[in-house]
């Protein structure tokens, strides 16, 4: 349990992949009033081929900013280390329950709103690939 608060507390005072891409690809924004979170994200991906005939785009640098409580700092700080590699279409599948399993903690309906808000801004983002 205090690992995991620790690790929130570290991606919240020294996020990864914190700021813009020289050259993204796609990118949103979104916010949430509720507690005054503001998240940007900005994604390139390069086409990867599986075989000979299938391609697939997978993830190749993201980048978020914005500012807010730590839950919704430290969650897109880690979402986006967890992403960098995968392919868009898993992206897009991740839900509620990959984040809570990421964050490890135990939160309230108000915080998870604000664990959310990243994976919302992401999905967003890449709606359109
Ligand atoms: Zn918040």
């Amino acid at each position: 349990m205090d690992l995991y608060r620790d690790n929130i507390l570290d991606h919240y005072q020294n996020p990864r992949n914190f700021g813009h891409l020289k050259a993204a690809v796609a990118k949103a924004e979104e916010n949430n009033p509720l507690c005054g979170d503001r998240i940007g994200m900005e994604v390139k991906f390069k086409v990867q081929s599986a075989t000979r005939w299938t391609k697939f785009k997978v993830i190749e640098e993201v980048k978020f900013y914005g500012e807010g409580c730590s839950i919704s700092m430290a969650s897109a700080s880690m979402l986006t280390e967890k992403i960098k590699g995968k392919s868009i279409d898993a992206v897009k599948k991740l839900a509620t329950d990959d984040i809570l399993e990421m964050l490890g903690i135990q939160l309230t309906p108000t915080r998870l709103k604000c664990a959310l808000l990243a994976l919302e801004v992401l999905q967003k983002a890449l709606v359109k690939l």
